[in-house]
């Protein structure tokens, strides 16, 4: 047996220490399995240790060998009758309250404006109304965002519709902070077709653009469809990927996502091929994939299906095949919160100057505004109720998820595809930090928060 990453310090802090009884023991309902070719990697995800055992030990230490006493101490095994789940949750409500607080509110996602150069059919945006954020409400948000942070170095997060569409807006805003002393950083989501060596010049000198986001859709034939990109000059394609080689070359750091349905995987994986053939060089970007979420309707369920669920994992694990490969690194704290949404340091700032929690609503659940702060707490506060379903009190995840009942990708339920989906992320988790193991910290390139969070901000997304 073999610790691949030992306990986490929190977990070992606030678990009590096992005691070894003289009864029938299980194996622990936090305890994940993934085959690896040397045997099998047992993960914990209250503790977050993970081990790799042969077939021969993994077997023997149900049996009770000496594996299985080492497996009691570690939580793997634990008592029959052990109520596991009532620990978790006082353990993650510990955590909860002694997780560190800012003074002020750090992080702002920025609707520059809810316009969109692109027609992407499964965009949540389809059909709301397309506003740009004015030069008045622009300087109003720096105001803002200097008065609220309170000194704290801020994270502004330019998001749309395509926040390019709207330039002037985050020339105001950063001009207006950087003329105040209010130190930042920024991060976009954006298709990337906008963007030309001037402005990835400006984007990075006066933006501090650290961070960018591109979703690609498919090889050159399938995206430039996909996207329908309005008034559009040349390939779409071929222009966003170079637009992606000057980032990277001006020191941003790229993230490709692929979003992926039945109908595109196979186009995806040649995208795989060929990204990671193109971006051989020093500087990469990072890549990985989503399986597309129905919005078609309010609450509309996910419903992917097994076939699609096994051939996003398939594509996923190719991704992570490739030196351009990230997934989420399994955490090495006990989670305090989900996403944006249920934390006190972040808000979203919408073009006409009302503030908000999620950067998927732009049109609902608003908290305040600009000029008035935060005037809508019992809407903050229901940001943080979780999904709570009978499953979770046997689940495996429950150390780990995040689902959040407002949530849209969530929308307060967890089926069998939703468990399915988060076990093979975690599967996926847990097989990419064997490997980094492997490396010895190698140069496996590392996923950023997902902005969306996401996907993979929500973990349970
Ligand atoms: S994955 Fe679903 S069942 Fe498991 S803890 Fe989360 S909400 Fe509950
Ligand atoms: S995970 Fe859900 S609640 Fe959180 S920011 Fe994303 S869409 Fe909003």
């Amino acid at each position: 047996m073999q610790t691949i990453l030992p306990p986490m310090n929190a977990a070992q802090k606030l678990c009590p220490e096992p005691k070894i009884a003289d009864c029938p023991y299980r194996l622990s309902q936090f305890a994940l399995s993934a085959p690896c070719e040397e045997g099998v990697l047992l993960y914990n995800t209250l503790t977050g240790e993970l081990l790799l055992l042969s077939e021969k030990e993994y077997r023997g230490a149900a049996n009770g060998d000496e594996e299985g006493e080492d497996l009691k101490k570690r939580r793997f095994l634990v008592p029959e009758d052990y109520d596991e789940y009532t620990l978790c949750r006082q353990i993650l409500s510990v955590a909860r309250l002694l997780a560190p607080k800012k003074k002020g509110i750090t992080g702002f996602t920025v609707f520059t404006t809810t316009d969109c150069n692109a027609r992407c059919p499964y965009c949540y945006e389809l059909g709301r109304p397309r506003v740009p954020m004015s030069d008045r409400t622009a300087a109003d948000a720096a105001d803002f965002i200097a008065r609220v942070s309170e000194g704290e170095k801020v994270t502004l997060s330019w998001f749309g519709g395509e926040p390019l569409m709207n330039v002037r807006a985050i020339d105001i805003i950063t001009s207006e902070l950087a003329g105040r002393g209010v130190p930042f950083a920024s991060r976009i989501v954006s298709n990337g077709y906008l963007f030309d060596a001037g402005l990835v010049r400006t984007a990075k000198e006066k933006w501090a653009l650290e961070f960018a986001q591109i979703t690609l859709d498919g090889t050159e034939e399938t995206y430039n469809r996909i996207k329908g990109i309005v008034n559009c000059e040349g390939s779409a394609f071929s222009r966003v990927l170079s637009n992606i080689g000057l980032l990277l070359d001006a020191g941003v750091r790229v993230q490709i996502r692929l979003n992926v349905d039945l109908d595109n995987v196979r186009d995806l994986s040649k995208l795989t091929g060929y990204l990671a053939e193109r971006f051989s060089g020093e500087r990469k970007p990072s890549l990985y994939s989503v399986l597309i979420h129905d919005f078609s309707s309010p609450g509309a369920s996910p419903g992917v299906g097994a076939e699609a669920l096994a051939a996003w994992d398939e594509l996923q694990r190719k991704i992570l095949s490739t030196p351009l490969g990230s997934v989420r690194r399994l955490p090495r704290s006990i989670r305090a919160n989900g996403c944006m949404a249920d934390i006190d340091s972040s808000v979203t700032i919408l073009p006409d100057g009302r503030i908000g929690k999620c950067e998927h609503e732009s049109e609902q659940l608003f908290v305040g505004s600009i000029y008035d702060g935060i005037t809508d707490p019992e809407t903050v506060e229901r940001w943080r109720e979780r999904v709570e379903v009978p499953e979770c009190r046997t689940c495996a995840l429950s150390p780990l998820c995040t689902r959040l009942r407002l949530c849209s990708w969530t929308a307060d339920r967890c089926g069998d595809e939703d468990r399915e989906r988060m076990r093979l992320s975690a599967e996926q988790m847990i097989i990419n930090e064997y490997k980094r193991s492997l490396m010895n910290g190698g140069d496996k390139i590392e996923a950023d928060e997902d902005p969306e969070k996401d996907d993979f901000s929500g973990f349970g997304r």
